[in-house]
């Protein structure tokens, strides 16, 4: 099962420089938050492996594992 689901269909997203869902025709971004605080993570790229920053309370780098990611439609 693919972690990258349209939310508004389920099915899943195609990738063509952002998320693309074919069926609603629209596309997403991924955005990640913090576990403990809430707040919208920095998406930091080193050596291919992305990792998330939180620049709220924690101030700190954040596990991707434990990051709560949902899509955000864009125009
Ligand atoms: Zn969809
Ligand atoms: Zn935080």
């Amino acid at each position: 099962m693919s972690e990258n689901i349209c939310p508004k269909c389920q099915s899943e997203l195609d990738w063509d420089g952002k998320y693309h869902c074919g069926s609603c025709q629209v596309h997403f971004n991924k955005i990640g938050f913090c576990p403990e605080c809430n707040d919208q993570l920095e998406k930091l790229q080193a050596c291919g492996a992305a990792s998330y920053f939180c620049n709220g309370d924690c101030n700190e780098l954040k596990s991707k594992s434990r990051v709560k990611f949902e899509f955000q439609q864009t125009e």
